[in-house]
């Protein structure tokens, strides 16, 4: 499986900045290969990304989307909406999303589908609050979010899937996870998987890690098993550091 990173560039990159980054990663990314990369900034910055990174590899990627084509929602986009502006995949269900917005796991639920029926791929992610590690939850949060999220999915689509386990204590807090840790959650993500439909399409679904992932710690946790690729925020602000992370791969 070609491993997948991200740059969530969250709320960074007015048209300005946008533009020298994604230039910055299109030009770097000439000589990274065997990763697919992709980046996801804010929705005003899309069209921008999307020309300049027309005639590269690279994927778009949006932060978000509703679950419905069209319709009364106001401040809302929909998935229809960014596959016309380009994108290729969406980070659905991001803790930022889940816990400052208040997204719930039955509103995940609804936009995965969508999503794939506007011919997106979700990036969906999943993660345990410092509390719920703490009280030992972290099997039982990730296989909830999880299942609530990919259970009406039948087993065709599911090759459109990818998954980002990102432990809520380590986005944006310079901790990240161990690879110890990565490793036995992303193989518990792969049992929920084989229990939703069965161990060979349980197998076709990247599962990305993100949390703090830096040029510093990626080389390790590139090297954890069951680990398809990574979902960066902070250090996708920096396209050498993007890169760094990217080579992490090879
Ligand atoms: C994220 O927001 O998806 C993320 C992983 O952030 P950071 O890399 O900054 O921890």
């Amino acid at each position: 499986m070609t491993p997948l990173v991200v740059g969530n560039w969250k709320m960074h990159g007015a048209l300005a900045e946008a533009s020298t980054l994604a230039r910055g990663v299109v030009n770097g990314a000439r000589d990274v290969s065997g990763v697919e990369l992709a980046l996801a900034p804010p929705f005003t910055s899309l069209p921008t990304v999307a020309a300049i990174t027309r005639d590269s590899a690279i994927a778009l990627a949006a932060q978000n989307a509703h679950w419905e084509t069209r319709g009364a929602f106001t401040g809302e986009v929909s998935p229809e909406m960014l596959r016309e502006l380009g994108c290729r995949y969406v980070i659905l269900g991001h803790s930022e999303r889940r816990h400052i917005f208040t997204e719930t796991d039955e509103m995940v639920a609804k936009k995965v589908p969508a999503a794939i029926a506007a011919g997106l791929q979700p990036i969906l992610c999943v993660g345990e609050t410092l509390d719920e590690r703490q009280a030992d939850k972290t099997d039982a949060v990730v296989s909830r979010q999880l299942t609530s999220a990919l259970k009406g999915l039948n087993k065709g689509v599911i090759k459109f899937v990818s998954l980002a386990y990102e432990p809520v204590w380590a986005i944006g807090t310079g901790h990240n996870a161990t690879p110890q840790q990565v490793e036995e959650v992303h193989r518990g993500v792969r049992r929920v998987l084989a229990q939703l439909w069965d161990k060979e399409h349980a197998g076709v679904c990247r599962i990305l890690y993100g949390g703090s992932v830096k040029p510093e710690n990626a080389g390790e946790l590139a090297a954890v098993p069951e680990l398809d690729g990574f979902l960066v925020g902070g250090a996708s602000l920096q396209a050498d550091g993007f890169l760094k992370i990217a080579r992490a791969f090879r």
